[in-house]
């Protein structure tokens, strides 16, 4: 689905990605692990349009979508929750799921799209009135997944989903994860610097270092491999 070749992506000076290559198949789940500073981010924000790579070609089914904008590559089916949430602060549960299905233009969809996302997270239901700052971490990771999967897209870019979230808060969102994979096909490319949850969700995972892919391998098989989770993954 995503072909991702020889990105390179600097800011200024600073080279984030280096050479990077990396296949996403349909209806899989890929971790992207690494340390701080690895060029995690960069990766996501190159693939979602919001940072141009110097070099290298994204395709997605074969389309080239390399510089194309951010809310192009919506339209194609790309959403990014970006690193941080992204939810607005002084807008409703209800307004923020609504922003995210807006472009669509389809008024139906953006009722029974929020009633879904409700259903996928029942936290959210029973605050759907309230501003997004009166919610936790946990339910604004939720409304920022949400949000996301109000445009309906094939490809989630998650960034750091379980960022500062209790262990209980975090499994919860993994297991949405799957149940959307398992259930509506989505494709997902997760960031994660905590490689025990990422590999315990994903099919395959790559392992970035200093802006280069280091490895790239099955989950199962990175996570006993204890040369790469000693030497990259700060474990
Ligand atoms: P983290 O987990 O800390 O977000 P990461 O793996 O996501 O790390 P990136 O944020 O992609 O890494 O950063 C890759 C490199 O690019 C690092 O050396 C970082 O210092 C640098 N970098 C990131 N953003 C900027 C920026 N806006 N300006 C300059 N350098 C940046």
């Amino acid at each position: 689905m995503l072909d991702v070749s020889g990105l390179v992506a600097d800011y200024g000076a600073v080279r984030a990605l280096d050479q990077v290559d990396l296949k996403v198949t349909r209806g899989s789940i890929t971790a992207v692990l690494g340390a701080n500073g690895a060029g995690k981010t960069t990766l996501l924000r190159t693939l979602s349009g919001l940072h141009r790579p110097r070099e290298g070609s994204v395709s997605l089914d074969g389309k080239d979508i390399t510089r194309l904008a951010p809310e192009d590559l919506v339209r194609l089916g790309v959403a990014h929750v970006p690193e941080g949430r992204g939810v607005i602060a002084e807008l409703t549960v209800a307004e923020n799921l609504r922003l995210g299905g807006l472009w669509r233009r389809d008024r139906r969809w953006l009722r029974t799209g929020a009633e879904e996302m409700y259903e996928l997270f029942p936290p959210l239901a029973d605050r759907r009135n309230q501003r997004a700052e009166a919610l936790s971490g946990g339910e604004r990771q939720m409304l920022a997944i949400g949000r996301a999967l109000m445009s309906r897209p094939d490809l989630l870019l998650l960034d750091e989903p379980s960022l500062g979230l209790a262990p209980r808060v975090a499994a919860r969102i993994v297991a949405v994860l799957r149940t959307l994979r398992a259930e509506s096909g989505l494709t997902l490319l997760l960031v994660e610097q905590n490689a025990a949850t990422a590999l315990s969700v994903a099919d395959r995972a790559v392992v970035l270092y200093l802006g280069r892919k280091v490895a790239d391998d099955t989950a199962d098989t990175l996570a006993a491999d204890d040369r790469v989770r000693r030497a990259y993954l700060e474990v």
